[in-house]
């Protein structure tokens, strides 16, 4: 069977699992893959705190004398609404160049890539020099501490290694006319906050007696959207725009430029050179006839790697200014960053070459969360976000992406057989 049959068949048994979380039940997902590896010499432990949320680790253990990588993913789901998609959500059906179903992009696709990488190396009889582990987790898409989170606490020396390939990034993109695939090197934190405008209630009839918490609310909101953050440049933003431009450029003049010229490269610039902030949500009174004491406005921030609530918190006050309302933070997760120009930033360079020479991998920062952020924080690990597309149009990708009809194609499969299989040689150097 070659390695592309072989990663499709496995997709496939892995969409038919129906690992939506909540409730995950990853566990089918954890036995289905140790099963398979076990096949090809790849022994695994299964973690767990509680039986049917089940994380898998494989290893091909190194000689001691190398750098070790780990090849993480996880094995959750988002829901599916069936009556939105044109084949069953958990049928992995391969129609045409394609294959459909849940987490054929986010990410059962990579978990299996990943999985086909580790397998096929050690039937070759792979031996590394450094350890070449394979991580499949529970509990990415809710996190309430059953996943990667958790292992970095209770097992921290299953996932502890000096570099990760993780979701995050990949995708193939034509900026300036030139061609470049992202990788991700760092996330944005997410960190809500909430406004709790103060009033007094009255009858909605009388409005003169009342103390309107929802028309107080409006000028925040409104002093909020006008806010221009200050502009600064992270090392991996940095990097990118003189990959881009050939040269270093003031962040304000970096974004000027990519408006004057390029659409898809202001869009992908712009939220990387500040925080950014979107009232989202708000709730009042109950009753139309009842002027509302309070007023909650929910607002998304996400702030740059590095930014912390403590420097931001009194830019926003100020920003806000007087008023009758409390301010606080909903939460805070993720923000950190890898650095770059390591070894595994090599070998994803000279895998792109590989495929295409005249292409340039280009360092981004995401804006959403994901599991990267575990192993920088708990071990410094070196991780970034690359599984290569170039195939699927990226737009129709984030399109489908937790969303209906969603489906890989297998070109782009097997290109990440391929790439993982490379990253491993070349990082864990057992060439
Ligand atoms: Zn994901």
């Amino acid at each position: 069977m070659t390695l592309r049959d072989e990663v499709t068949q496995l997709l496939q048994e892995l969409i038919r699992l129906d690992t939506v979380n909540p409730p995950g039940d990853e566990t089918k997902a954890a036995e289905l893959l140790r099963d398979y590896l076990a096949g090809h010499g790849v022994e695994s432990e299964l973690y767990a705190r509680t039986p049917e949320r089940a994380n898998l680790v494989a290893r091909i253990p190194g000689r001691g004398d190398g750098k070790s990588l780990l090849l993480l993913s996880h094995t959750d789901t988002v829901p599916a609404n069936a009556e939105e998609w044109q084949v069953d959500p958990w049928s992995g059906e391969v129609r045409g160049t394609e294959i459909w179903g849940r987490g054929a992009l986010d990410m059962k696709g990579q978990v299996a890539a990943e999985a086909v990488a580790i397998a096929s190396l050690a039937r070759e009889g792979f031996e590394p020099a450094g350890d070449l582990v394979f991580a499949a987790c529970a509990d990415e898409e809710v996190g309430t501490g059953f996943g990667l989170e958790w292992l970095c606490e209770e097992h921290p020396d299953a996932v502890r290694t000096d570099f990760a390939l993780n979701e995050g990034a990949g995708e193939r993109i034509e900026l300036f006319g030139r061609i470049f695939y992202l990788c991700s090197s760092a996330e944005k934190m997410s960190s809500p906050f909430r406004l709790l405008v103060h009033g007094r209630a009255g009858h909605a009839s009388v409005p003169g007696i009342a103390d309107n918490a929802l028309v107080k609310a409006a000028p925040l909101i409104e002093r909020l959207a006008a806010y221009r953050p200050e502009l600064r440049l992270g090392p991996e933003t940095a990097a990118m725009i003189e990959a881009v431009a050939g040269r270093q450029l003031e962040p304000a003049e970096a974004l000027q430029l990519a408006r004057e010229n390029d659409q898809a490269a202001a869009e992908l610039l712009e939220p990387l050179l500040s925080l950014t902030l979107s009232p989202t949500m708000i709730s009042a009174s109950e009753t139309r006839n009842v002027i509302p004491h309070l007023c909650e406005v929910d607002v998304d921030c996400r702030l740059l790697p590095g930014q912390t609530q403590d420097e931001v918190e009194p830019v926003l006050r100020q920003v806000l200014g007087e008023g009758d309302y409390d301010f606080e933070w909903v939460d805070g997760r993720g923000g950190t960053r890898s650095e770059l120009g390591t070894p595994l930033w090599s070998a994803v360079e000279s895998f792109v070459a590989g495929i295409e020479p005249e292409a340039t991998v280009l360092p981004v920062c995401v804006a959403g969360f994901t599991d990267s952020h575990w192993l920088r924080d708990a071990f410094g690990t070196v991780a970034y976000g690359f599984f290569p597309a170039r195939t699927m149009d990226p737009q129709l990708a984030a399109r489908l992406i937790h969303s209906a009809d969603e489906r890989i194609e297998i070109d782009d499969l097997e290109l990440g057989v391929n790439c993982f299989r490379h990253a491993a040689v070349e990082v864990t150097g057992g060439g």
